[in-house]
């Protein structure tokens, strides 16, 4: 079949004004689509924080509702990460919530550890203990351990040290918790003092 210029430009403008109208059909259906649900985030706060899994230190920002954690996600502001997260930064709610399988309500995770745990030396199995039983055991034994092993002096020289404890930070240290948790290893004479943001 000849098709002269004229011609060809009727048929592909045609079947591009079909396309576009076949486009706009389709996004009308899906923009009526979700405007008529509720949006997730009608109604709460937001508050801007970090990542707690690597150094990275991406943005984030925490919507709650009457102090209740409703989503988390990246913050398009931040200067690292511009909005974006990786696998592990988007799967952070998941420390908090999860969905039920069977109703689809938002439920707590259940494999969240939410009270203290010890497994006593010799045993298999773990058991709850209460905050004020952890923090007086992890004091007693901080004590115990520096008392039994702090040095004032090595070879004749001055060093009031405490090389039996050891500190090693991770990620979700925030730069005001690691500066007072760096004062606490200094002040108990602690040499070995590491972080995660090192690697
Ligand atoms: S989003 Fe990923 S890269 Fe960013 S801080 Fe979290 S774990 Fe690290």
């Amino acid at each position: 079949m000849d098709v002269t210029r004229r011609g060809f430009l009727q048929i592909t403008g045609a079947a591009f004004m079909t396309s576009v109208m076949y486009e706009f059909a389709g996004q009308t259906a899906a923009m009526a689509a979700e405007s008529g649900g509720a949006y997730k985030l009608v109604d709460t706060q937001e508050t801007t924080t970090i990542c707690c899994y690597c150094s990275g230190g991406c943005g984030t920002i925490v919507s709650t509702r009457n102090g209740e954690l409703i989503n988390i996600e990246g913050d398009p502001d931040h200067v690292i990460n511009r909005g974006g997260l990786c696998s592990k930064g988007s799967s952070q709610f998941g420390v908090n919530s999860v969905y039920d399988d069977k109703t689809g309500e938002r439920i707590i995770n259940p494999n969240r550890v939410q009270k203290p745990m010890v497994r006593r030396a010799g045993k298999s199995e773990w058991e709850e203990i209460s905050w004020d039983e952890a923090f007086d055991e992890i004091a007693g034994r901080i004590k115990k351990t520096r008392d039994e092993n702090y040095e004032e002096t090595a070879d004749g020289v001055t060093v009031n040290r405490c090389e039996a404890i050891a500190s090693f930070g991770a990620a979700a240290l925030d730069n005001e918790e690691g500066y007072a948790l760096q004062k606490l290893c200094r002040a108990l004479g602690m040499t070995y003092i590491e972080h995660q943001a090192r690697i």
